[in-house]
């Protein structure tokens, strides 16, 4: 919601009239110098919205403020030409609302175009949280990035590195959402402060690192040649696309990254397709290019990367992850239910290679359990073990 700043006002001023955190309006209007406000100039507050109100015989500000227990100068910060003594009959005013639901509905058909809508909607309301883009995918897609909090912990969560476990999606734009409400409602979750967690670490999520490929699974081939008839020839043939895990050149992803990249190459197939095919050389496609050049810029202090299915955690790469990884495992573990496994035989992943070059905690959270795509029904349950994970990787 937006507000205009009069002679004298403060952000401290607007902090305690909308009972919403100093750091959280600092943040929310980086533009501004706190300390030099000026009359005229336009305030975002985030976490309420503005509703239209037409006043009826009776009413006062007061009486209107009151019964939804604001104060009365939010009323009038909120309708910038009002006389509060001139009221009448049939004046629309604007009254200010908190919003203490969620705005992402996360089970359905989760796609590109999905994912932008929420984040923008998101972003309108919550505007302390930023959303720059990590790079553009094969068909051009900004692949954004979320970005939210002040501390010095850098945690980075990352979803849909692979197109047909897109469900990873929305359950992560669940936790964002959740996450931004506590934030700025003071609430908790889970017992746990939000806003403590605000001020202690910085929260980086990818929500969707294969927009192209999400689509794919969800529409069928795009529009644009020549991967209109091309990815139908790696699928081949076939018009199924459900067991589709690559981006749109047939590259798979989580197969792309410099971590005994040569291995993984040497058991997988030589050509693109549905899934395995690793590229001819590393970091080749501009999805996994972003996601390498994201996480050297920001130096993260840990990773998830949030995949489907299996219920485990795995958290080692070729002994070279630090002490802590095993317990961190084992406390996604705890408050999960899924199993922690140190290593398969796999590599050339993204946590492979950030362990590998950073000797930092990195993790594959594999989610849910059944055939990919893994279906809706399984949302909520998926949710309710995952949230847990979400936390524990602010808090550990
Ligand atoms: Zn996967």
């Amino acid at each position: 919601m937006d507000i205009y700043v009069r002679r004298g006002d403060s952000f401290w001023y607007f902090s305690n009239v909308f009972n919403v955190s100093l750091q959280l309006i600092i943040d929310s209007n980086r533009d501004l110098d706190p300390n030099a406000l000026m009359a005229g100039q336009r305030v975002k507050i985030p976490g309420y919205a503005a509703v239209d109100y037409r006043i009826r015989a009776g009413d006062t500000l007061w009486a209107i403020a009151q019964s939804r227990k604001l104060q009365v100068d939010a009323l009038l910060l909120a309708n910038r030409n009002i006389n509060p003594n001139g009221l009448y009959i049939g004046q629309m005013i604007k009254i200010p609302l908190r919003i203490t639901w969620r705005i992402v509905q996360g089970k359905k058909n989760y796609d590109y175009a999905a994912l932008t809508n929420d984040l923008n909607r998101l972003q309108s309301v919550y505007p302390f949280m930023q959303l720059p883009s990590i790079g553009n995918s094969v068909l051009g897609k900004k692949i954004p990035e979320a970005l939210i909090g002040k501390g010095s912990k850098r945690v980075h969560y990352n979803a849909s590195f692979h197109a047909n476990e897109w469900i990873t999606t929305p359950i992560i734009m669940t936790f964002l959402n959740d996450y931004l409400l506590a934030v700025t409602n003071k609430t908790s979750i889970r017992g746990l402060s939000m806003a403590n967690f605000y001020s202690q670490t910085t929260l980086s999520i990818v929500p969707m690192v294969n927009p192209d490929g999400v689509n794919l699974v969800m529409h069928g081939p795009p529009v644009e040649e020549p991967w209109n008839e091309r990815v139908v020839e790696f699928n081949k043939g076939s018009r199924d696309f459900t067991g589709w895990k690559a981006n749109i050149r047939g590259v798979d992803l989580n197969d792309q990254f410099p971590a005994k990249w040569e291995l993984e190459r040497a058991r997988n197939p030589k050509q693109p397709g549905p899934r395995d095919y690793g590229g001819e050389r590393p970091l080749t496609e501009p999805e996994a290019i972003g996601m390498a050049e994201l996480t050297r810029r920001r130096d993260f202090s840990r990773v998830l990367a949030f995949h489907t299915q299996g219920e485990e955690i795995y958290w080692g790469f070729d002994n070279l992850e630090p002490p802590e990884s095993e317990a961190m495992a084992k406390e996604f573990a705890r408050v999960s239910g899924y199993k922690p496994v140190k290593t398969i035989e796999s590599y050339a992943g993204y946590k492979d290679w950030f362990i590998q070059d950073w000797r930092r905690p990195g993790f594959t959270v594999e989610l849910g359990s059944g055939i990919n795509p893994l279906p809706l029904s399984q949302f909520d349950e998926i949710y309710e073990d995952v949230l847990g994970i979400f936390l524990a990787g602010l808090y550990l």
